[in-house]
């Protein structure tokens, strides 16, 4: 800025002489200048975006790529939760449906999940990449492909067993080992008085009374593992193994018709029932095992098949030897 300059009568020399303003009035002339200038700034920057609401360019398109990127992103959350959700149901019904209906134990959750942790298998990614949320999701879909793979594993041996489903069927043990019309259930399973001390004592499986001699019979198929003879417990006793997760006792026989290692079909006659060991009275004392746990023997047939309808099921034998129902 330029200005005119002033000439001033000095009244000593009487001279015209230039007028000087004073520095310091210089200066805090432009001082004031300086303020003016920033505080019209501030009003008008304030003016723009506060007052009208603007926004620089740039800013209004950094602002929308991110609302875009933002709702990518959690329609991509969305996804993967579902995803991770369905698969969580997979999980639980062929834990808890699938691999039990064919005897198979649970999957834990270790083997579901093998795999993970341990050594860091995301090191050149994190050189490459150093956003938390990218390495994040990455890692995340890595464990929804590990545990459908597992899943998919295990869906193949249950397809595998499911083709075995007529074999178990046959297996598993589904038919009282005695004709209830001849015996009648005189202990039931679970805690009861111990018959000889009074004890309240755990009874592992069932009693059928019936008579001496009364046919004895496999519940299912399977392979006898054990055969007997104890003056005390269960007194002569057979165990069959009927694969899938099954065996059966049947203790306190009198004769026992078949040796370990024999293969017995269901309704097979493989003992006559006897009072042997610790029982007093003659009767059958009945084990499921299931997994090597006793379990109900009761809910594993039905109490209603007697009469021809058991007879035709089963095959006792005359002398030792089977009589031929085909
Ligand atoms: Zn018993």
């Amino acid at each position: 800025m330029f200005r005119k300059k002033r000439y001033e009568l000095n009244e000593q020399t009487l001279a015209y002489e230039l007028h000087r303003t004073p520095l310091a009035t210089r200066f805090s002339r432009g001082f004031v200048l300086f303020l003016f200038s920033v505080a019209a700034f501030a009003c008008y920057y304030l003016l723009f975006t506060q007052y009208f609401g603007l926004e620089a360019p740039k800013t209004i398109l950094l602002k929308q790529k991110y609302v875009e990127l933002n709702s990518k992103y959690e329609l991509l959350e969305r996804k993967f939760g579902q995803s991770n959700q369905a698969l969580e149901e997979l999980q639980m019904r062929d834990n808890n449906i699938y691999r039990p209906i064919f005897g198979m134990e649970e999957l834990s959750q270790d083997v579901r999940e093998a795999g993970f942790g341990g050594v860091n298998r995301y090191a050149h990614l994190e050189m490459v990449s150093n956003s938390p949320a990218l390495l994040d999701a990455v890692k995340r879909m890595d464990v929804i492909y590990k545990k459908a793979f597992v899943q998919s594993r295990s869906y193949d041996e249950v397809g595998l067993l499911a083709k075995r489903a007529d074999e178990m069927a046959q297996c598993v043990p589904a038919i009282p080992p005695v004709a209830l019309d001849n015996a009648r259930l005189s202990s039931l399973f679970g805690y009861r008085k111990d018959p000889f001390s009074g004890a309240l004592r755990m009874h592992q499986g069932i009693d059928l009374s019936g008579n001496k001699g009364e046919p004895i019979y496999a519940a299912g198929n399977g392979t006898v593992v054990e055969v007997r003879s104890s003056f005390f417990g269960y007194g002569r006793e057979i165990v069959v193994d009927h694969g899938f997760g099954y065996k059966t006792r049947y203790a306190h026989l009198q004769k026992m018709l078949v040796k370990v290692g024999d293969v017995v079909e269901r309704g097979e006659q493989i003992a006559t029932m006897g009072n042997t060991g610790k029982s007093k009275g003659v009767h059958l004392h009945y084990e499921v095992i299931y997994r090597d746990r006793r379990v109900n023997p009761l809910n594993y047939y039905n109490q209603d098949i007697k009469g021809d309808e058991y007879m035709a099921m089963v095959r006792p034998r005359v002398n030792g030897e089977h009589t031929s129902v085909i």
